[in-house]
């Protein structure tokens, strides 16, 4: 971690905002050429990926389950991270894939997971996907009245065509008091599970997505959904499965840091006097990361044994947290300029990049873990923000002063950290035709400095 001395900051320079760092990262920093030897090859910004890390995530999920003794299945939310190689893990480790179009369907069976482990989320699904997920033996959420009934047409033109196939479905429920415009009412619920034609579709459950990070609000609406699951099993339906969807939340920074910006933070901190409105962070530190949060789900008003006995597996569709400190976004300072803010220096950096690699600064906020410098050493701390290669004056990757351990210097390279989960590829454009950051994936046998790259293609 690059460590700074709060005693050194003065009024213009934000706390330090210092990531947790996997160990494959703290090794691939501290490697004196590796970076500099792949950022010379790609002459632009890129991101690197080890998916090692990623399968390391979806095991202490699976362990988690295990520990409860719940059946549970883990779908990864793909819209986090388009890497091939993220896919490729997912496989690796035996979890399945949460896609959204044709375009996330076709990338997950092309890296080689079977249409079964696939789950289809979305609104309104194309005929095409509708189709392709049937055909390919998906688990799909049904979102509407009409989709459910768009769906059995699907299947009869199917099985007119001289196919016998039953579509798998969830149908995904509207949380109670939920503005969300995904899911179905109760009423709607009710229909849905008497429409349901149990010769062309399988109604294996129910399923829902939450915005937040509340374990007990998830924990709750699975548990008012058991007697749902019963209630379609009189019916007739094999309603054996509950996806509580996604929102494990990650821990980005120590509580400490956390705390110390969330209190300190003042304009005078940003360039030009601006700062994001105060309630526009995401929560970079969680106390319940990931597979915690997930055993609080189970161990709320034993929500675990209560799956267990009514046979019910518990679905998840962890996108962000399977990519916890897998991956971070490299830049190369390309340019440097010194400025006066309130009457100290501070550097503009310029770098081979955008700040569309970079989501969150798309959101009117700004992503708070701080890049590392390197090469390494240090010197005298310097405040320093940090803007894109292109001709807008928003396209800054930090408009904070982030305390930079030394000056940094023309040609160095600027590392964000934990960048995989959303930051690196779902804003990514080729605005002003720069290319767009290719990925490099990193693979190390255990406890070996020794990396190997190549491109996730
Ligand atoms: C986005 C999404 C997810 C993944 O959410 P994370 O916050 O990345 O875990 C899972 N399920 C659904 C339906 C989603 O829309």
């Amino acid at each position: 971690m690059d460590i700074t001395d709060p005693a050194e900051l003065t009024e213009i320079t934000a706390t330090p905002m210092p990531a947790h760092r996997a160990e494959w990262e703290e090794l691939l920093l501290a490697d004196t050429e590796l970076l500099g030897r792949i950022a010379g090859t790609i002459d632009g910004a890129f991101h690197v990926l080890f998916p090692a890390r990623i399968v390391q995530n979806i095991k202490a999920f699976q362990d988690t389950f295990v520990r409860y003794g719940v059946t549970g299945r883990i779908y990864y939310g793909k819209k986090a991270n388009k890497g091939a190689s993220v896919v490729r893990a997912c496989r690796t480790a035996g979890a399945g894939v949460d896609v959204a179009s044709v375009g996330e369907f076709q990338a997950a069976l092309g890296a080689g997971i079977a249409g079964t482990d696939l789950v289809v989320t979305g609104p309104a699904k194309s005929d095409a996907l509708l189709a392709l997920a049937v055909r390919e033996g998906a688990l799909i959420a049904i979102d509407g009245l009409d989709e459910l009934d768009h769906l059995h047409a699907i299947v009869a033109t199917i099985t007119a065509a001289g196919h016998e196939l039953t579509a798998r479905i969830l149908l995904r429920v509207l949380p109670p008091g939920s503005h969300s415009r995904f899911g179905l009412t109760g009423e709607e619920l009710d229909l849905a599970v008497k429409r349901v034609d149990p010769n062309s579709i399988s109604l294996e459950g129910f399923s829902f997505h939450l915005s937040g990070y509340r374990s007990i609000a998830r924990a709750e609406l699975a548990a008012a959904l058991i007697p749902r699951c019963l209630e379609a099993r009189g019916l007739g339906h094999r309603a054996d499965t509950l996806s509580i969807g996604g929102g494990f939340g990650v821990d980005y920074v120590p509580e400490a840091a956390w705390r110390a910006f969330i209190d300190g933070v003042n304009p005078a901190w940003f360039h030009g006097d601006r700062a994001p409105a105060p309630d526009s962070y995401y929560p970079y530190h969680c106390p319940e990361p990931g597979p915690d949060m997930l055993a609080a789900i189970l161990r709320h008003d034993d929500l675990g044994d209560r799956l267990r006995t009514a046979g019910i597996t518990l679905a998840i569709e962890p996108g962000r947290a399977l990519l916890d400190r897998a991956g971070s976004t490299v830049f190369t300072v390309q340019g440097r300029k010194t400025r006066t803010a309130h009457g100290r220096d501070y550097q503009i950096l310029t770098v081979n990049g955008t700040s569309l690699s970079l989501s969150e600064q798309w959101f009117n906020t700004e992503y708070l873990p701080d890049p590392a410098l390197w090469p390494r050493h240090t010197g005298d701390m310097t405040p320093a923000c940090v803007g894109g290669a292109t001709c807008l004056e928003d396209d800054m990757l930090s408009r904070r002063r982030i305390p930079l351990p030394r000056p940094a210097e023309i040609g160095d390279l600027l590392i964000y950290p934990n960048t995989a989960g959303y930051q690196m590829d779902s804003n990514e454009s080729a605005f002003h035709d720069l290319p767009i950051p290719p990925k490099v994936e990193l693979s190390a046998s255990d406890g070996n400095a020794q990396f190997g790259w190549r491109f996730d293609r």
